[in-house]
């Protein structure tokens, strides 16, 4: 058996283990981030909505405004017509569309009143809210509840842990960057060594690793694989001593002694 080959191999894994580490630094940051992006879009959304109620009630409120003194105006301008009406039929004629026009202003004035009970419930609900929260009775709110104060701090602190989770990860990514570039490239030369020199170990090793595994090369732990902890035969250990390597019947990774990977780190 060719050890020199499997020691290539070993340093590669050594590599990789390294970037790992690295990696490992900024390990559920990323999915935090986007986690945290979720509930802000939310939050974002939910405010929205509400600021589109609020201005569209504001709209019809000032057009339902405008109509009752425009009815008004009218009113105004017949009376003062029937002061001169010259006769019944002038008279009750503009008494007709006076009434007409005190219909318009009673049925704006029943929308207002819808809207302004409307914007009772809304406040209500978010009084209900509060109180559950003050109560810790977080699983009996539902997404109206929450007042609009407390759904804008949410926003607001949202914002300000993804901006700190992303600076964070960016500290990370920065400080660690010119580490990953060297280390990928020594990968990339280690890998074109092994090719040339064995590719059917690189393939192995690549095999390995194309699932959940990383330590696709491992050392002999008390004489099991440290990988899942199998024992390794008797007849194989003598083999892994003298630097060859044994393939765990139980994993697959690759079995080596602790000692290849001293050399490799060296
Ligand atoms: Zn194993």
């Amino acid at each position: 058996m060719d050890h020199t080959k499997i020691n290539l191999l070993v340093r590669l894994q050594h590599l990789d283990n390294q970037i790992e580490n690295i990696i490992s630094l900024q390990r559920g940051l990323p999915e935090e981030i986007n986690a945290l992006e979720e509930d802000l879009a939310f939050t974002g959304k939910q405010i929205e909505s509400r600021l589109k109620i609020a201005e569209e009630r504001l709209k019809l409120r000032q057009r339902l405004n405008e109509t009752i003194n425009e009815c008004r105006g009218k009113i105004r301008n017949f009376k003062e017509k029937q002061t001169l009406a010259r006769n019944n039929k002038e008279y009750d004629a503009l008494s007709k569309q006076i009434e007409y026009e005190e219909k318009e202003i009673s049925h704006s004035e029943i929308q207002l009143q819808d809207i302004a009970h409307a914007e009772q419930r809304t406040l209500e609900t978010q009084q209900t809210g509060r109180q559950l929260i003050e109560e810790n009775r977080y699983d009996e709110m539902t997404e109206d509840m929450m007042p609009d104060d407390l759904l804008q701090q949410q926003l607001e602190d949202l914002s300000k842990q993804v901006k700190q989770k992303k600076e964070e990860l960016d500290s990370i990514v920065v400080e660690t960057a010119d580490e990953v570039n060297a280390l990928n490239k020594k990968i990339d030369e280690q890998r074109e060594i092994i090719k040339k020199e064995s590719k059917r170990l690189l393939d192995k090793y690549d095999h390995l690793r194309s699932g959940v595994i990383q330590n696709a090369v491992v050392k002999l732990n008390r004489n099991a694989c440290s990988g899942c902890n199998t024992r390794v035969p008797t007849n194989r250990h003598t083999m892994i001593v003298q630097g060859g390597f044994y393939l765990c019947e139980s994993c697959g990774r690759i079995v080596v002694h602790e000692r290849l990977f001293d050399e490799a780190a060296d």
